[in-house]
């Protein structure tokens, strides 16, 4: 008779040393530095050591040079934004222009003058570089720039009524994005919310009422994400601005996107401009660089020469100032608005905005087919019509008339055509140029209105090649 032979217990993963000293794993650490293939060779044991699973030494190591790339790929990479929505602010708002990214490009390497005047030979403020073209091109006094228009909107309060009270109707008392919300911008900014009106309506002899002497300003945030409509009543800014005049209190406006240009005449749903703001009687704008102005992130700040000198001596600019790459391409974005008459062509968010409807269609019509061919057997791919977003809270009721991708998934079972559309925009995002649409009803939408690098798309298809 003969006894069963002991369990064996499972293999015990090698030790960390032992492991980095395999050749295969030396040659990693050189490639790719010792820390990150040493992390590699934890992560991969520890996974090992919790799941009990085995690996041969071929595996081990296959598993470790794969754990090792995906340590140092890079996090941040471009996407292909095919949601409809143009300025979307989780895909990075608006693409820069040529002229923009090659302004960053040359600042970026080596030292420059951003704080310094090469006329003088003395410190320089870094405003100086873009100061002038905001002034030509929204015909303020002065302006100054910061990381971005929350920042601008704190930094106005805080410069201008701290500890004082600022009057803001009730139906302006927005939220953007979650986390601003104006209300709580304005304790942090140390002011005293002095709400008037109600919702719908508030009239002049509201704030008029409401002014004393612990006044510091009266603020009208513009309400680009949503819309107030019905029995409504709100002040303009040029009646607003009497009322801060007369009783000699700055009128502050957050004008949100804030374009520089009348869209109107671009076909676009109207949009206040700056200059026409500051026109009818704001005293400060706030805007952002990265909506309808097309540019990199900043909060611009523009109006009376007394007020923006105010701002800008206060020690929070200092923490909110914006870095040297911003300036650069902010400059240069402000320099192509110099020349309107191909300002729309230079500037993508603008080119992109005003594409027009037939061109989207066709280039979408030459993609059925490389798209056809990557989707695969269970997927019919179609054109369709689609209205765009401008995106960024800018007028989010005015849609574009664009052209998307249509994938749907040829099965008829409810659950079986979710399962496909979660798994298909989940390749579609694994690409190594992720593609990113939207699902509504029963299909994948790809909106092809934000799509100029036509053959860098077909070409990543070719390449994925088909399921
Ligand atoms: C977008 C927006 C902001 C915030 O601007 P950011 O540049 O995103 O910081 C503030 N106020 C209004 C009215 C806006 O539309």
């Amino acid at each position: 008779m003969t006894t069963a032979p002991p369990q064996s217990p499972p293999p015990r993963p090698p030790a960390v040393d032992r492991v980095l000293s395999w050749p295969g794993v030396q040659a990693l650490a050189r490639a790719h530095g010792r820390p990150m293939a040493t992390e590699a060779v934890r992560d991969v044991l520890g996974l090992w050591r919790a799941s009990g699973e085995a690996l041969d030494d071929q595996a081990l190591l296959a598993a470790v040079e794969q754990r090792l790339l995906n340590l140092i790929a890079p996090s941040m990479k471009p996407v292909f934004n095919l949601t409809g929505t143009v300025l979307h602010t989780n895909l990075g708002r608006a693409p820069l222009p040529e002229e923009a990214i090659a302004a960053m490009v040359s600042m970026a390497g080596g030292a420059s003058n951003l704080e310094y005047d090469l006329d003088r030979g003395q410190r320089g403020d870094r405003d100086d570089h873009v100061e002038a073209w905001l002034c030509r091109l929204t015909g303020a006094e002065a302006a100054t720039v910061v990381n971005n228009n929350a920042a601008a909107v704190l930094l106005t309060l805080n410069s201008l009524a701290l500890r004082r009270e600022v009057i803001v109707s009730r139906g302006e008392l927005i939220e953007i994005g979650g986390a601003f919300r104006l209300p709580d911008i304005m304790t942090r900014a140390g002011c005293k919310l002095h709400e008037v009106g109600t919702t719908n309506r508030t009239h002049g002899h509201d704030y008029a009422d409401a002014i004393g002497s612990r006044t510091a300003m009266l603020l009208k945030a513009y309400t680009s994400n949503y819309r107030i409509e019905g029995f409504t009543a709100a002040v303009g800014e040029r009646e607003l601005g009497a009322i801060a005049r007369e009783h000699n209190k700055p009128l502050v406006v957050d004008l949100g996107s804030g374009s520089l240009i009348d869209l109107e005449e671009l076909g676009l749903p109207r949009e206040p401009t700056v200059r026409e703001t500051l026109t009818k009687g704001a005293d400060v704008v706030t805007f952002s660089g990265d909506k309808l102005l097309g540019g990199p992130q900043a909060g611009i700040i523009v109006g009376r020469a007394d007020l923006i000198r105010k701002i800008r001596k206060n020690p929070l600019k200092r923490a909110l100032r914006c870095d040297r790459l911003t300036l650069a391409a902010l400059e240069a974005v402000l320099r192509l608005y110099g020349d309107p008459e191909r300002l729309v062509q230079r500037v993508p968010a603008l080119r992109l905005l005003t594409r027009d409807r037939a061109s989207i269609e066709a280039l979408a019509q030459r993609l059925v087919t490389p798209l056809t061919r990557w989707a695969g057997p269970d997927l019919a791919v179609d054109v369709v019509p689609v209205k765009s977003q401008i995106g960024s809270g800018s007028l989010p009721l005015d849609l574009l008339p664009s052209a998307a991708l249509r994938l749907q998934p040829l099965t008829t079972a409810k659950r079986g055509r979710s399962r496909l559309l979660q798994a298909l925009s989940r390749r579609l995002r694994q690409l190594p140029l992720p593609v990113i649409g939207r699902i509504s009803e029963d299909a994948l939408l790809l909106d092809c209105r934000c799509l100029e690098q036509e053959q860098a798309f077909i070409d990543q298809l070719l390449k994925a090649g088909s399921r």
